[in-house]
């Protein structure tokens, strides 16, 4: 059974591996000169930059693909756990050190409003009910089957599904920066806390259960295990290939084009590229599925990221390795960026610095980071080349004020992404972060199907398809294909 994957994210890896372990005959095709997609690494003058993921979560569904053939994951990849998972800074100065240390989580809950712990507690209790549902269940079946989905429904609205993620927040914590602290996981799937559905409260949970890790060597040192796993399987990798087509013989898959002129036959089609620009620029013969495209067209899109990475010749050790500095008109903000698709100069922002973790991510007396800034996609007008610098600028002063005084003079190695490389060397449609939103309406069976709903012997696997983004989502698509096929 031949078997192509496109594309090399962390869904397509999974992907190759788990197709090669039920023996197929696989080969994994990347137009980039290295594989990883969002989780790419860019070396620069002895500083290594994680291009995405950095929190790594249910690190069993890494390991797992180890131990499809028998290896020890500790062979290739070397995981730790965080004490502090995230630092929240408000605009007040204030902190907020979240860890999975209950205790600690109640004492500083407290300090900001004690009415609060008993909801908090109540609320970690509900969000392991959704976890369970959704995660433990469901996040790793086929979700093509209306029936299915409907037999959801009745548990789905017990889990007060119809609800977003800040409001089912909100109805357990009264003080609007525990709210914030404790609603903001959308965010790390690329969904508005004010919209997407209370499902997604599962991640904090998820959080909980298994911890939060770092790869030593950065996250690219994963997709490096990986990559040596792939090559040791003879799964046979290509890159530096960008497949142009997709063929078809009536209604089976066929052949797919790469660089629109090699031609490679297949049995199967694994699109780990994004589902949207699939279906609107691969497949030559289209057909038509009036159903398939009115959802298409209602899709909303993911927010755009801009990343600014920068490496600093002072240290600054009081900086923890994961730190949120929320706005201070954090939902205006949000509605900027998700529905009037304008720039906001009120940023609210994640900072990353392996090196507090890991020294090796930048040379001797130096630090390494990245902010992440979440921004509007590309149905906005936003220019970014002309943009681009004075949003830089921005991120520099704010974080000079807050976090790391003196930066600009500091700053030893630089340069950013916006969405436009998103959009063309990831070829994700409007440049989005994480693909599609992660709306009730677009999650499950609404969300792009594993196995498509209109080719056959084509399959999704990666974001923009059930469960969704962020890596466990991913690794988890790559399992229901597994069950698919
Ligand atoms: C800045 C950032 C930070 C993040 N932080 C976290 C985090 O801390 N924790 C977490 O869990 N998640 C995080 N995420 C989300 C997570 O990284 C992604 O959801 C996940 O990695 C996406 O994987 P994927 O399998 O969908 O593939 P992608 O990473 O999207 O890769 C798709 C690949 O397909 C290739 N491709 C596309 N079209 C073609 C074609 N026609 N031919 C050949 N190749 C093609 C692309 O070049 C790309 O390599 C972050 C994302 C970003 C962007």
């Amino acid at each position: 059974m031949k078997s192509i994957v496109i594309g090399s994210g962390f869904g397509g890896i999974a992907a190759a591996l788990r197709l090669k372990a039920k023996n197929h005959d696989v080969t994994l095709i990347e137009k980039q000169n290295d594989l990883g997609g969002r989780a790419r690494v860019f070396k620069k003058n002895g500083f290594t930059f994680d291009g995405g993921p950095t929190v790594i979560t249910a690190p069993y569904l890494i390991n797992e693909l180890f131990e499809l053939f028998g290896k020890n994951p500790k062979n290739y990849i070397e995981l730790v756990s965080l004490n502090t998972w995230y630092r929240f800074i408000f605009e007040d100065g204030n902190k907020f050190d979240y860890s999975g240390n209950e205790d600690e989580m109640k004492n500083q809950i407290e300090k900001i409003n004690k009415d609060d712990v008993k909801g908090y507690e109540q609320l970690v209790k509900f969000t392991k009910k959704i976890f369970d549902k959704g995660f433990i269940e469901l996040s790793d079946v086929p979700f093509d089957k209306p029936l299915f989905m409907m037999k959801q429904f009745p548990t789905l609205i017990n889990l007060k599904s119809y609800k977003s993620v800040y409001s089912l927040v909100s109805s357990y914590i009264k003080n609007e920066k525990l709210r914030r602290v404790l609603s903001m996981h959308p965010l790390l799937v690329g969904g508005n806390p004010f919209t997407t559905t209370s499902i997604y409260g599962l991640i904090l949970y998820l959080e909980k259960k298994w911890g939060i890790h770092y790869s030593m060597g950065g996250t690219g040192n994963i997709i490096k295990g990986l990559e040596k796993l792939m090559l040791e399987e003879k799964i046979k990798i290509l890159k530096n290939s960008e497949v142009t087509n997709i063929n078809f013989d009536q209604n089976k898959i066929k052949s797919i084009i790469i660089n629109n002129h090699k031609e490679l036959e297949a049995n199967n089609v694994i699109c780990n590229a994004d589902p949207p620009s699939v279906y609107e620029k691969l497949l030559v013969n289209k057909k038509t599925n009036i159903f398939f495209n009115w959802k298409k067209k209602r899709m909303d899109y993911s927010m755009g990221l801009f990343v600014y990475y920068f490496g600093t010749k002072k240290v600054y050790e009081e900086v923890e390795h994961h730190t949120i500095k929320f706005g201070n008109k954090y939902k205006e903000h949000l509605e900027d960026i998700f529905d009037k698709k304008k720039l906001n100069n009120d940023i609210s922002y994640y900072l990353h610095r392996p090196s507090a973790t890991d020294k090796s991510m930048a040379p001797e007396g130096n630090d390494c980071f990245y902010v992440l800034v979440p921004v509007p996609n590309n149905q906005s007008n936003i220019n970014w080349s002309v943009e681009g610098d004075k949003f830089k600028n921005l991120v520099i002063d704010k974080l000079e004020k807050s976090l790391l005084p003196d930066l600009r003079e500091n700053i030893v190695e630089d340069f950013y992404l916006t969405p436009d490389y998103f959009e063309k060397e990831l070829n994700t449609k409007y440049g989005s972060g994480f693909s599609i939103q992660p709306k009730f309406s677009q999650s499950a069976y609404f969300r792009f199907h594993n196995k498509s709903e209109v080719y056959d012997g084509l399959y999704f696997v990666g974001a923009g398809t059930h469960p969704g983004a962020g890596v466990p989502g991913v690794l988890s698509s790559a399992k229901v294909l597994d069950k698919i096929l």
